[in-house]
């Protein structure tokens, strides 16, 4: 038995380099082991700490060596320990930070989340102490102290963690929530076909393949790259079967669950109980359920947004990350980890298959997977025909055939989705007579018009103010407001074409930013026998609507111009994606893409349904400029308070760089956000790995205290 834990303290800190040794009192050394969290003293403080290692010696003289206050009752799995430190590395971070990641929900913001677990005797519980069954004294104990039937919260049995925990595993007791383990309510959204489908011969060739890498039980990378409505999801639910029929694990990323209720519904509809689904806006109580019944093993397949990657699955042989492309699949808190990049590595490290689908797969993946195609829709219907619409020298928001379109379509009684990725009312506010423009007063960009709220907000950080009456510059009380968003668009159509029988709804950040409010939008819209739905991004993510014969891209060309080298890949996938809305289900569909760009390479080729020719293009051009896959980007940014303290903090930086080969570009100043000032150096290099030490090299002697670096590995 080991006799010294060296525990990783949970905190923040940039500073503290632990682990740090604590002596095992004799009592806890049966129990504690790597991924047992213990409250240890820490300076003045007690802190949770994750075991991550076990040894006999210690550097650290006898005398000096504390001990911990306690264990606690949840446990981190061992692989998820190492999964941990590995992107600690990988994302230039923290041991603690990414510990933060994988431990059990409400484990950090404090225990007394987990107080409320209780345990119960089961038939063979109750017994075992009169049946000759061997029981140490202190098992014996515990059975017999607990009532024959009811619920006793843990920490009143008397009992430690462990032995409870070594009851459970015999089936003699129970150890649950109290709070009455939920499944969580999923509203039924999108289309439903009667009886099991009968795979096509493409999903059946993508199974064959898919079925002999999970039979071989080692790791494998794919990518389904398959058209909108070719049926992707039936190829997951049979990949996960033959997965649980070798008695492995499943984890199923989506996007958000919010908007892809679908996903959500499909598998538990084929599974049941073995669903857990992960999902951040549920009850923290909620959310420990579902992550001990993954534990527990009671729940073998976990659904859920990026965070579902540290699902406490056991024997893993499978993950699936649906609409691989999306890009909330990047945290962008520290540690900036990619739930794909994670995934790879956690199938690796478990020999599972990973599993990634999309219609519009990012040139990373299309070029380093083994693909398995799906070139037709699953029903037999044609992609949609898609007109691209030039807007040069035309007023108003609407084409004159878009608007005909949408004319045509209301009074036959027919479904719209309308796709306008700004929200808001305008996008910024002047002064006619001064030329002021309203911006925010901690980040350089200007206010966005909230009308139905009275509020112009900043989008970046979130301030709100009031809607100018008049000028506070000049007092002229003539202010114009410039531009288009969802919810003046909707205003307008709801003009133009609404009525009781033919509903507007509107899905954007404002409206999703109610708990239920998005799936409740999608819902509507699906039930209803007609009408239009205008929205986001939002909209065009994996939904399946029956009868949508119009979809609408305004404005195609806002995201190619940011300057950013994915905007073509962008711009390609959100007018591709809302494309695939239209026309399933045996209805015929057309789609109209207005744009000030209409020969963008992206947009035309999403015109043409070409993911493939968008790819290989995309590919050459990525190829010859050294980016993604081939090379690696690293993005680090310093900020402050005071303008050239960040830019001197990012000089410096650059200056401890040492990388051979290597192109460094900046510091480059970025505008100020939040409050602060901000300048940007991008590291280019040939090697991730290579890169990454040598940021940390950097990083390892602090900057001037007033600076702060965020590191920010394949920023996306
Ligand atoms: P994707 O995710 O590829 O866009 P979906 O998985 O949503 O597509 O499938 C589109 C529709 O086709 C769904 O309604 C699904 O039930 C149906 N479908 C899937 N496979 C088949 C099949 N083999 N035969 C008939 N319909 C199918
Ligand atoms: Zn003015
Ligand atoms: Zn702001």
């Amino acid at each position: 038995m080991a006799s010294i834990a060296q525990v990783e303290p949970l905190t923040s800190a940039r500073a503290l380099r632990g682990p740090f040794d604590y002596a095992l009192p004799e009592e806890m050394r049966d129990s504690v082991g790597v991924g047992s969290m213990l409250v240890v003293p820490f300076g003045r403080r007690e802190l949770l700490g994750v075991v991550v290692g076990l040894t006999e010696a210690s550097a650290v003289a006898d005398e000096r060596l504390l001990a911990p206050r306690r264990a606690v009752e949840a446990d981190v799995p061992v692989d998820l320990v190492e999964l941990a430190g590995w992107i600690a590395l990988e994302y230039c971070s923290t041991p603690a930070r990414a510990l933060s990641l994988v431990l059990p929900p409400g484990a950090s913001s404090g225990v007394h989340g987990l107080a409320r677990l209780v345990a119960e005797l089961t038939a063979a519980g109750r017994e075992a102490p009169s049946a000759g069954v061997r029981l140490t004294a202190v098992q014996r104990a515990v059975l017999e102290r607990l009532p024959a039937v009811g619920a006793t919260p843990v920490a009143a049995t008397g009992a430690a963690h462990a032995t409870l925990r070594r009851l459970e595993a015999r089936g003699l007791l129970r150890l649950s929530h109290r709070a009455l383990a939920r499944a969580p309510v999923h509203v039924a959204v999108g289309a439903r076909r009667n009886g099991p489908v009968t795979l096509n011969h493409d999903q059946r060739r993508a199974l064959e393949s898919l079925d002999a890498a999970i039979a071989a039980r080692r790791f494998e990378q794919l990518l389904l790259h398959g058209v909108t409505g070719s049926g992707k999801t039936e190829v997951y639910l049979r990949a996960a079967e033959a997965t649980l029929a070798q008695g492995r694990g499943v984890i199923v990323l989506v996007p958000e669950i919010g908007l892809t209720p679908q996903t959500v519904g499909r598998f538990v509809e084929r599974f049941g109980d073995t669903v857990a689904v992960a999902h951040s806006r549920l009850g923290a109580g909620e959310r420990y359920d579902e992550w001990m019944r993954l534990r527990r093993g009671e729940a073998r397949i976990c659904v859920g947004p990026r965070s579902a990657v540290f699902a406490p699955i056991e024997d893993l042989g499978l993950i699936v990350i649906d609409e691989e492309h999306d890009p909330s699949y990047k945290h962008q808190g520290d540690p900036r980890y990619d739930a794909r990049h994670v995934a790879a590595r956690r199938a690796e490290q478990a020999g599972a298959v990973l599993l990634a689908g999309s219609a519009t797969p990012r040139p990373e993946s299309f070029a380093r997977l083994q693909r398995l195609a799906l070139p037709a829709r699953a029903d037999g219907g044609e992609l949609p025909a898609v007109e691209v619409l030039d807007m040069c020298g035309v007023r108003g928001a609407l084409h004159e055939r878009t608007a005909a379109a949408l004319g045509e379509l209301c009074r036959a009684g027919g479904k719209a989705i309308v796709l306008l990725n700004r929200r808001g009312w305008s996008n910024f506010l002047s002064c006619r007579s001064c030329a002021k423009v309203w911006g925010c007063p901690d980040c350089d960009v200007a206010l966005v018009l909230h009308r139905s709220e009275g509020v112009i907000s900043c989008h970046h950080c979130g301030h709100r103010e009031r809607v100018p009456a008049c000028c506070d510059a000049c007092g002229s009380g003539s202010v114009a407001r410039h531009g288009l968003g969802t919810e003046r668009l909707e205003h307008e159509l709801v003009a133009a074409l609404g009525g009781d029988d033919y509903p507007i709804f509107r899905l954007d950040a404002d409206v999703a930013a109610a708990r239920g409010r998005a799936t409740a939008v999608l819902a509507r819209f699906d039930r209803a026998a007609a009408g239009v739905l205008i929205g986001t991004q939002m909209v065009a993510k994996g939904h399946d609507f029956d009868g949508v014969g119009l979809g609408v891209v305004l404005d195609a060309d806002a995201t190619l111009r940011f300057p950013d080298f994915r905007a073509e890949e962008r711009t390609f996938a959100l007018v591709a994606q809302l494309a695939g809305r239209a026309g399933r289900g045996g209805s015929s569909g057309r789609v109209l893409v207005q744009t000030l760009a209409p020969t963008a390479r992206s947009i035309i080729a999403a015109a043409r349904h070409d993911s493939s020719g968008f790819l290989e293009g995309e590919l050459r051009r990525r190829e010859a400029l050294r980016y993604p896959p081939y090379g690696e980007l690293v993005r680090i940014v310093c900020s402050s308070l005071r303008e050239e303290l960040a830019l001197q903090a990012a000089r410096e930086l650059r200056e401890r760089l040492t990388l051979p080969g290597a192109q460094i570009l900046g510091p480059a100043p970025l505008f100020r956000l939040r409050g602060r000032e901000r300048a940007q150096i991008v590291i280019k290099a040939a090697d991730r790995g290579a890169a990454v030490a040598a940021v940390t090299a950097a990083l390892a002697q602090p900057l001037h205290r007033e600076a702060s670096v965020s590191v920010d590995v394949d920023p996306q």
